[in-house]
């Protein structure tokens, strides 16, 4: 019954480990790996499970309705590229990156629509050939942050786009910015505490003041979704015509866009495609603004998106009310539903025997869609999760196949469109991932990897100190070209 069986769908993935740096910042742990094997075994593990689809089609990604997992072995490829050393900086004094994110960009939108801006940087520039991979869940607010802060969500706090404390009951919402929410330290602090300005203009968690990031107004406008896209270009490009040594060295930059098309239309809509020639507007914007001042082949862009979007018609729903025969779940048990059930009984009932009847009523055949849902002890869940190092995280997680949607009561109204939050390894999930600028090789083809490795890749290029995290030492000299 359970589809979501560790042992199945996870085979030869179950070893994954973050990296070296997560001892870091777990809490000590039984691991009897010494920091060189563990340093040898992590490779391995990189190695074995950075994934790519070279044979999952274009055509199956997109068209597919239930794209399954794909588990991919390959390794790492280095540079293909025939330059060895990066090109040397014309007219800026330092490396500058602008990471621009749209929202819920799955991976293959821009080949479903003209998008002759992203091919441009596509071909002068590096690509992950088969996307980027979220961390779980698959959501807007826990990935931006971790892009941000090369966390996983136990680590830098933010578990969900909405939670609450365990201890004071007190609720996060994404419209937050207290600082005891976000944990670890994201590229904006790191620019800071080096001396650096940095510049966010939109991105989860910038608007949070901690130690010498204050989120100044010049360069860290609070958010406020009705700017227009052309705008927000344009103020980035005006960062660009400040005294050289004021010029951000990181700008970070987010677009609401193609989510909000996404979850109404869902991802195979002509929405869609008409979103994403918007999108590719944006980014021409962007490189014309830069080419004007001159800059363009100094500048590292990056592009990038949080999650990919999942078709939710077709009345796919788990309802919690028909599990009363096994359990009678309380309503104030369930802190999220939808894509990612968590519940939190109250004190005095027992988290295992919840699991226990919760999955024995979901495997009854009596339970509308209840093989599409299999619940977990959160310390259960499949190691690649990364999703049990919290109190935040609630004791107890269903995951739900791609699609389906968990609802408390049944309710008489159907929606249909599109969604995302499910098992950040499957291929609707994934975003995409294309960086242009002097360290990257021209056309180069990278395979997937988890967004966790983009703080890493940023500091590398920016010759910055990061702060430990959980991306891996060794991605950001795999795919960039040596300093010159
Ligand atoms: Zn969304």
């Amino acid at each position: 019954m359970a589809p979501l069986s560790p042992s199945v769908r996870f085979a030869g993935g179950e070893r994954h480990c973050a990296n070296p740096s997560v001892s870091l910042l777990a809490k000590p742990s039984s691991s009897s790996l010494s920091p060189t094997k563990s340093l040898i075994f992590c490779i391995f593990v990189v190695i074995s499970c950075v994934s790519s689809a070279a044979s999952a089609a274009f055509g199956f990604l997109l068209f597919s309705p239930s794209s399954s997992r794909v588990l991919h072995h390959r390794f790492p490829s280095p540079s293909n590229s025939r330059e060895p050393l990066a090109r040397p900086l014309a007219k800026l004094p330092r490396p500058v990156v602008v990471v621009v994110s749209f929202d819920g960009f799955r991976f293959g939108y821009h080949l479903k629509a003209p998008s002759p801006n992203i091919r441009r940087l596509i071909a002068n520039g590096t690509e992950a050939e088969d996307g980027l991979i979220p961390v779980f869940p698959s959501l807007t607010f826990p990935n931006h942050y971790s892009m941000a802060t090369g966390l996983f969500p136990p680590y830098h706090g933010i578990i969900n786009n909405i939670f609450a404390d365990p201890y004071s009951g007190e609720w996060f919402t994404t419209k937050n910015h207290d600082p005891k929410w976000w944990l670890g330290e994201p590229l904006w602090l790191t620019v800071a505490r080096q001396g650096y300005n940095a510049a966010t203009y939109f991105w989860a968690g910038s608007e949070v003041k901690k130690d010498s990031w204050i989120c100044p107004p010049k360069f860290c406008p609070k958010y406020n979704s009705s700017i227009p896209f052309e705008e927000r270009v344009d103020a980035v490009l005006g960062y660009f015509d400040l005294p050289t040594d004021e010029i951000p060295v990181l700008i970070m930059l987010y677009f609401e866009d193609p989510d909000s098309q996404g979850h109404v239309y869902g991802p195979d809509h002509p929405e869609i495609t008409k979103a994403v020639v918007r999108v590719d507007q944006i980014v021409g914007r962007l490189v014309r603004g830069l080419e004007e001042r001159g800059i363009f082949d100094d500048v590292t862009i990056i592009l990038l998106g949080d999650h990919g979007m999942a078709g939710t018609c077709d009345e796919k729903y788990v309802f919690l009310e028909e599990l009363s025969p096994w359990i009678e779940i309380g309503p104030d048990w369930v802190m999220s539903a939808d894509s990612l059930l968590t519940i939190r009984p109250p004190s005095g009932i027992s988290w295992e025997e919840v699991v226990m009847k919760v999955n024995k009523g979901l495997s009854s055949g009596n339970v509308g869609n209840g093989d599409k849902l299999t619940v977990f002890l959160k310390e259960d869940l499949p190691e690649q999760f990364q999703y049990a190092g919290s109190d935040r995280i609630p004791p107890i997680v269903g995951v739900v196949e791609e699609g389906y949607t968990v609802k408390y009561k049944r309710e008489k109204r159907y929606e249909c469109g599109g969604s995302h939050g499910y098992d950040n390894f499957l291929l609707s999930m994934r975003s995409f991932f294309v960086a242009h600028g002097p360290r990257f090789p021209q056309g180069q083809k990278i395979p997937s990897f988890q967004n966790v490795e983009i703080y890493n890749l940023v500091t590398t290029i920016l010759n910055l100190k990061g702060a430990p995290n959980n991306g891996s030492v060794s991605f950001p000299n795999s795919v960039l070209l040596q300093d010159a």
